[in-house]
């Protein structure tokens, strides 16, 4: 019979991570789980450690206590007394950042690169790439996003709804096994936002597995397969888009979803 481990089907397994700013406790104790192929919506008001968990999941911030399971890359945190990371093994995470991708709220694209440029820049340098394999894909990609056409115009002559699908062409094109999304539409102008949302569904519907920070609430209800509600670094409330919309145990979660609607 073949061994299965705990974590089959699922992408993230994040268990019991802590996260503290000097004397601020920003995560205490969240564990979260991402199947494969499933959409995960983490919803909750400002300041409330969305960013900040979303940014533990790549690694961009480490924890400092807890476990977590990306695609088959296990790593535990620990600190010694004097509170540095013990036992971060670097090309461990590589290996995970190389599977996980994100994109920001500002797109951060480089402006000094052209659209292509973007999107083939972390193929050619991170996955070492030929540069034609690279542009093949990096065009798949942007035709994926709609936008084949502005391949070689520069950032600054696009706008934000085309710098963000340019942003999410970019993730695409590292082939990752899972896509953060941190509140990918609240810079952009409200007439934009549909063209973007539009571009993550479609993800959604391939089956890409995503965890995604939103503010668009009708949105996270429509793609998400589970949502959790974050209240200062604690996971309050998580279930079905249904449970958490409109039967949610928590008070604070229900206070929270009838004030964004
Ligand atoms: P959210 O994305 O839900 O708005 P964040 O994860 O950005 O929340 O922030 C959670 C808390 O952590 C906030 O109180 C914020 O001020 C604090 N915080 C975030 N990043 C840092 C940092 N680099 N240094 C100190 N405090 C931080
Ligand atoms: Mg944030």
């Amino acid at each position: 019979m073949t061994q299965h481990t705990d974590n089959d089907g699922l992408a993230i397994d994040a268990r019991h991570l802590v996260k503290r700013y000097a004397e601020h406790e920003v995560l205490r104790d969240v564990s979260l789980r991402v199947r494969e192929a499933s959409v995960v919506s983490i919803i909750g008001s400002s300041g409330s450690g969305k960013s900040t968990l979303l940014r533990c999941m790549n690694l961009l911030e480490t924890p400092d206590r807890g476990e977590l399971t990306v695609a088959d890359e296990a790593i535990r945190f620990t600190r010694d007394a004097e509170g540095a990371n013990v036992g971060l093994d670097r090309r461990q995470i590589q290996r995970l950042r190389a599977q996980v991708a994100m994109v920001f709220q500002q797109f951060n694209l480089w402006p000094h690169l052209t659209v292509l440029g973007n999107v083939i820049e972390a193929p050619l340098r991170v996955r070492g790439l030929r540069r034609r394999e690279a542009v093949e894909i990096g065009e798949h990609f942007l035709a994926r996003v709609g936008l084949a056409d502005k391949r070689d115009a520069y950032p600054a002559y696009l706008s934000g709804g085309q710098q963000q699908r340019v942003a999410i062409a970019r993730a695409l094109a590292m082939q990752p096994r899972v896509l953060l999304f941190d509140e990918p539409t609240s810079a952009l102008d409200p007439e934009l936002v549909s063209e973007v949302l539009g571009v993550i569904h479609g993800l959604a519907d391939e089956g890409r597995t995503m965890l995604l920070v939103t503010h668009e609430m009708g949105f996270a209800r429509d793609v998400s397969h589970e949502v959790v509600f974050l209240h200062q670094g604690v996971v309050e409330e998580c279930g079905s888009p249904r449970e958490v919309f409109e039967n949610a145990a928590s008070e604070r979660c229900r206070q929270f979803v009838s004030s964004v609607a």
